[in-house]
């Protein structure tokens, strides 16, 4: 098989299922399979499974009530069976002509009126068609690459690829798992015998080999790129800690142990001459931030300059303000760039990255743009780190050298995900929050009771503290939330005489955003209504309510940084989740989690067994480092065996796992240098 020899167009198509080459046909197991091997008489064919009949054709005809339909009666020695189809094109009525022998495979429905299939896979026989000897293999596909074209490049691949086993039986046997090339042509063909139930949980050992063969590929890429950053050369930071010292003594708190602990493990990062890539854990609340501005207090004591990036405009004007309040007064500069700056105060923070002059620079995307540069970057750090991609990091990367990576995110990261996406790095974890906190209470409420609610805002305000208001999350139209926003903002202003409402959605100009942020945090605003632009970082501590309303259309994730918005000063706090009833059984389970914990790891556990893994922390965007076949949960066991596994390899036999990743991660040395 030569791919080169495909046309563009073909190529272009094959790229978006992820074939870019002959191996990758190999690669392309099936989604499901059609078992066309076994004839079953009508009348005891089971239902609500795929199956293949055959008989003759008694009657066709085309009815027109309730609409225009092709029914037709075909019949075997066992009993009769109703054809219907909706839409049909002419060459289906003579598929269907009295007297012809059909294949039909669907599922049958038995209904009062008899049994039935609609829409059939239709096929006319002779008298003598064999039967499938193994099963049909459905792929995934995409428009245009009909599933005929797939299987028959597929088996030109597995005829021409060097299908030879890239372990040796030393490492595959322990394990119990099969060969590779028997797996790929087993799950490609199955054989009649296979039990179809170990083929459709992907419990067959064929599926396991594959499995256990794309995590080893993923650990074994994992540890090569934290091997190689081991190799570039960062700046040796050791601050005597005169900075950091001022800035403790200046804040009106003390870390928490859990602070300290994560901090000392960042400096000592820092003293070491190949670049940190250590990523900061902790619940909302939990106090990345100050943590932050510690270790760039470190680094700016050693004649560094410090990047901060943030996911939005809010949130990086809100740390640009907090962090120059704290570090200004130590004589530090602190500069903020983001892309809607005017023109002139762009050119001037530019200049004053460039030359050296800004020690902190704080911003959004704005900061992987070309134009910016630094004199000398030490310390870059990324907050919620999860809202980046990995082509972002990797452009703040070039900014010059190989500067250490701080990543803070407040997502949980499940065990099971730790050992696999994240590898590479190294976690630390702030596992308490702050003293004096007062757990939030979170109620679930009916949207049937909004006025006790409108009540509940105008009596916390009236204690003098603030509320959030967050609108529904409309994902199929921008515009519809945006009015949505604007709608409530107008009907809680009338509701509640006498308080001030604002309201911040994604459509805001930055600058007028920010003003908007700015009055809510000076209390000059009590109501703040907003779209989940608020989901991430605000900081507001005299909020001490936040209503959600149609809790029911969100993540958990998402409800849980929602809600930790409130709950971060000293007053007790609340969290309503409004839902729209009747709630479906899932939506209740759902909404109980958060109701029930605060746990944001016990949250992310859920999460991630109700949605998948593909959903959490930053994986989407890092997509190239999908897995593809195997479960994270489901397949702990494998994960445990690829783990060790790579280990094993890297130290003994690299040739092997060179040859491995080959296979499995061709061209992935970019993404590799993460
Ligand atoms: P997150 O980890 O979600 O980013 P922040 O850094 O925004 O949390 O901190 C939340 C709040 O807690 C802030 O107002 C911060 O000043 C405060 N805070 C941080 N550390 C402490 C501490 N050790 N004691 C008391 N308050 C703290
Ligand atoms: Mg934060």
């Amino acid at each position: 098989m030569d791919f080169a020899a495909l046309t563009p167009k073909l190529q272009s198509q094959l790229a978006k299922i992820g074939i870019g080459r002959a191996f990758d046909f190999v690669l392309h197991l099936p989604l499901r399979y059609e078992d066309e091997t076994h004839l079953w008489p009508i009348t005891d064919a089971p239902v609500g499974t795929q199956v293949l009949v055959e008989g003759e054709v008694q009657s066709c005809e085309v009815q027109y009530k309730p609409r225009k339909q092709l029914v037709a009666r075909v019949a075997d020695a066992s009993g009769t069976l109703v054809v219907r189809l909706l839409n049909f094109y002419p060459s289906a009525a003579k598929q269907l002509a009295v007297g012809k022998r059909v294949r039909l495979f669907g599922e049958i429905r038995r209904g009062f009126w008899g049994d039935e299939m609609v829409h059939p896979k239709i096929r006319v026989v002779g008298k003598h068609n064999e039967l499938n000897e193994s099963l049909t293999p459905v792929y995934p596909t995409t428009a245009g690459l009909p599933q005929f074209q797939l299987v028959k490049y597929i088996g030109q691949a597995l005829k021409s690829c060097n299908l030879a086993d890239t372990l040796p039986a030393s490492v595959i046997d322990p394990l119990n798992l099969p060969d590779f090339a028997g797996s790929v042509r087993l799950l490609h063909n199955p054989p009649p015998d296979v039990p179809q139930i170990l083929l459709r949980e992907r419990t067959h050992p064929a599926w396991r080999r594959l499995k256990f063969d794309e995590l080893l590929a993923q650990q074994l890429s994992l540890r090569m790129a934290r091997a190689a950053r081991r190799e570039q050369n960062a700046p040796v930071i050791r601050a005597k800690g005169e900075l950091a010292a001022k800035l403790l003594a200046a804040l009106p708190f003390g870390l928490t142990r859990a602070q300290q602990k994560v901090l000392a493990e960042i400096n000592a990062d820092l003293g070491e001459p190949h670049p940190m890539q250590r990523l900061l854990q902790g619940d909302v609340g939990a106090g990345k931030t100050v943590v932050a501005a510690l270790a760039a207090c470190a680094a700016i004591e050693a004649g560094w300059q410090v990047a901060l990036m943030a996911p939005t405009e809010i949130l990086a004007e809100q740390h640009f303000r907090k962090l120059a309040d704290w570090l200004a007064p130590l004589d530090i500069q602190v500069a903020w760039l983001t892309g809607s700056l005017k023109s002139k105060d762009k050119k001037a923070a530019l200049a004053d990255a460039l030359e050296g002059r800004a020690q902190l620079i704080v911003g959004t995307h704005a900061l992987f743009q070309q134009e910016v540069a630094f004199e000398r970057l030490g310390l870059v750090i990324v907050d919620e780190q999860h809202r980046f991609g990995v082509a972002q990091r990797l452009a703040l990367r070039s900014k010059g050298g190989s500067p250490h990576q701080l990543m803070m995110s407040a997502t949980p990261i499940p065990r099971t995900l730790a050992m696999s996406f994240y590898a590479d790095l190294d976690v630390s974890v702030i596992d308490e929050l702050p003293p004096g906190r007062t757990p939030i209470v979170t109620k679930l409420v009916s949207d049937a009771r909004r006025d006790e609610i409108i009540s509940r805002i105008a009596a916390k305000v009236q204690e003098g503290r603030q509320v959030y208001w967050v609108c529904p999350l409309i994902e199929e139209s921008e515009a519809l939330q945006l009015q949505t926003a604007v709608d409530t903002h107008a009907q809680l202003s009338e509701e509640l005489e006498g308080i001030r409402v604002g309201l911040v959605h994604g459509r805001l100009k930055p600058a007028e955003k920010a003003a908007v942020m700015a009055a809510f945090q000076k209390n000059e605003i009590q109501v703040l209504v907003a779209t989940t632009v608020i989901e991430v970082g605000v900081d507001v501590p005299n909020a001490s309510l936040m209503v959600i309303e149609h809790a029911e259309r969100m993540g958990l994730a998402q409800l849980h940084q929602l809600r930790g918005r409130v709950g971060r000063g000293q007053h007790a706090s609340f969290c309503v989740l409004l839902y729209a009833a009747p709630l479906s059984e899932l939506a209740q389970t759902r909404l109980k989690v958060i109701r029930d914990t605060t746990d944001g790891f016990e949250i992310a556990r859920q999460d991630l067994q109700i949605r998948g893994p593909g959903e959490l922390v930053g994986i989407r965007q890092s997509g190239a480092a999908m897995l593809r076949f195997a479960d994270l949960e489901a397949d702990t066991d494998l994960l445990e065996a690829a783990r060790e596994t790579a280990q094993h390899l890297l130290a003994h036999a690299p040739e092997i796992a060179i040859r491995h990743l080959d296979r499995w991660l061709p061209g992935r040395e970019a993404l590799l240098r993460v």
